[in-house]
């Protein structure tokens, strides 16, 4: 990403708004947008396959692996608004599990790109189950978006959720089942 040219553009934008990209208080908004949107969508500048070989333990085991909970912030690519929430993760190994800071990792390589909510679930199931290591994979997000609550389009509370199964989640109802009474329990 060029900064500079970013920087150029938000100096523009701010005036086309009605701003004064002058005013003290907004001198520096360029350059800190620039940072942000670096960081935000730093997913493009990561492979998530790489990721997911950098953690795999060898473990014989043939029980699901739940991953409950973990934070999710997303741009939509709609608006450029975030929306936010929570994304589960279960998973039958095959021989090889992964560290659970990998798979909040793995939400964030995809989260800090330009999504939409079911875009962004089904590229999480498929990385995990394309790393060649899971028999099956299932993946929910819950989130709510900024982009309908501020502009106060649909009900201001509403959240989104999102599932995908593959392989033996897909294929085999018990497994599924077995996936949703466990991300519903309550939390310890
Ligand atoms: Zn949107």
């Amino acid at each position: 990403m060029d900064t500079t040219t970013v920087e150029r553009l938000m100096r523009q934008l701010l005036s086309e708004i009605g701003e004064d990209p002058d005013r003290e208080g907004l001198l520096k908004t360029p350059e800190r947008i620039a940072k942000a949107l670096d960081y935000l969508t730093s997913g493009y500048r990561a492979d998530p396959q790489d990721l997911l070989s950098s953690a795999r333990f060898t473990q014989e085991t043939d029980n699901m692996i739940i991953a409950r909970d973990i934070e999710l912030y997303s741009l939509c690519e709609h608006h450029m608004l975030p929306f936010f929430g929570r994304c589960h993760i279960g998973y039958v190994a095959k021989g090889k599990v992964f560290g659970v800071s990998k798979l909040a990792r793995l939400v964030e390589v995809y989260a800090r790109r330009l999504q939409i909510q079911e875009r962004l679930t089904e590229e999480i199931a498929h990385a995990m189950m394309d790393s060649g290591d899971v028999q099956g994979v299932g993946v929910i997000i819950e989130a709510r978006h900024l982009c309908m609550m501020m502009r106060g389009v649909e009900k201001q509370n509403s959240v989104m959720t999102t599932s995908s199964v593959l392989g033996s989640f897909l294929y085999s109802p018990a497994t599924r089942s077995e996936f949703l009474s466990l991300i519903s329990r309550p939390k310890p």
